[in-house]
């Protein structure tokens, strides 16, 4: 059987491929920290970013011997420590805020490079690395739309117009000066309408959702704690019968046995792809054309020939490379 050349006969605008992150993705996307070192952690790390501001705090307001979330949850249901857990919050924002991306590719130029104008990536992660990424590749070729679930340090936006910036910048439509967003803190029972920027986003995401062919799953474990999480992306992501022909992808390296438990809502009849390595993606064989590999195989049985993303240590060439990938995009040649 010949293979369909993805690669020249793009479908215009395609359904969308909704990505995920959690904070297993930023890890490996730095697996030696950020451009200075710094180190991402996940949840259960942040007591070790924190230091003795946070043990001290967990013993004083006798917090029980659990995990973060939980040992948040309890000080701040407990409003004589409020000031204390206000400086918490503005140390993990600083933590945060100052973090730079290297100088060579990382896997997040790989992500924002390797998906389309109408494909999403939503993050529940604070670290501004995603939206350092997107800014310095947005001029080579149209990049997805992001979207962050729990805020993010330095995403900035307009109350009346959803657009996507940083602090310091105006509203391109009204012109009034970008408001930087709240983060949502690790309380169990999380009220995703708090913020109005972060209601926005999950608003979009959900809609998104539920046009999609795909849904990839970064690095993020969806704890069964984040029960009003899983409802939303769950509702939106439709029953077993909706969602016949559909995977999910999970990018983890957690074993698979724990990945199908914890995922077995969404994955309609044992539907899963597991990779450990981003470069064994999906994104990452048919960069810039998922959906036109996923319509190939499920709808018409033909295999696509992989692209295989280009991999180097230099950012121009990356960035050349995808330029010329998505020249195709708007060729008159593009496949109905
Ligand atoms: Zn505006």
């Amino acid at each position: 059987m010949s293979e369909y050349s993805v690669r020249e006969k793009p479908v215009p605008n395609p359904p969308p491929h909704v990505v995920f992150l959690g904070a297993g993705a930023s890890k490996a996307a730095f697996p030696y920290g950020d451009r200075n070192g710094r180190h991402l952690p996940l949840m259960n790390e942040l007591p070790s970013v924190l230091g003795e501001a946070w043990s001290d705090l967990v013993l004083k307001s006798n917090a029980p011997a659990t995990d973060f979330e939980s040992q948040y949850s309890w000080i701040k249901s407990k409003s004589e420590f409020s000031e204390e857990l206000a400086n918490i919050e503005s140390r993990l924002k600083r933590y945060f805020k100052e973090m730079e991306l290297p100088d060579h590719p990382t896997i997040y130029d790989y992500l924002v490079l390797g998906l389309r104008k109408s494909d999403v990536i939503a993050t529940f992660n604070w670290d501004p690395l995603l939206l350092q990424a997107y800014e310095r590749n947005r001029e080579g070729c149209d990049l997805p739309d992001l979207r962050f679930l729990h805020g993010c340090v330095s995403y900035s936006t307009c109350k009346d117009h959803d657009v996507l910036g940083l602090g310091g910048m105006s509203c391109p439509v009204c012109k009034t000066k970008l408001i930087t967003g709240q983060l949502l803190y690790p309380e169990a029972d999380k009220d995703y309408a708090q913020d109005s920027f972060i209601k926005r986003d999950w608003a979009i995401v959900q809609e998104r959702v539920k046009q999609s062919f795909h849904m990839t799953i970064f690095g993020y474990s969806a704890p069964k704690t984040d029960y009003n999480a899983r409802k939303i992306l769950l509702d939106a992501w439709g029953d077993e019968e909706s969602r016949g022909l559909c995977h999910v992808e999970l990018i983890d390296t957690a074993s698979i046995a724990h990945l199908s438990d914890n995922w077995s809502d969404f994955i309609p009849y044992d539907h899963m792809m597991h990779e450990t390595d981003f470069f064994q993606s999906s994104i990452a064989l048919w960069p810039r054309r998922t959906f036109e590999w996923k319509r190939n195989a499920s709808f018409y049985g033909i295999p696509s020939e992989d692209i295989g993303i280009f991999k180097t240590e230099s950012l121009p060439e990356l960035q050349d490379w995808f330029h010329e990938l998505s020249k195709f995009e708007n060729s008159e040649g593009a496949d109905e």
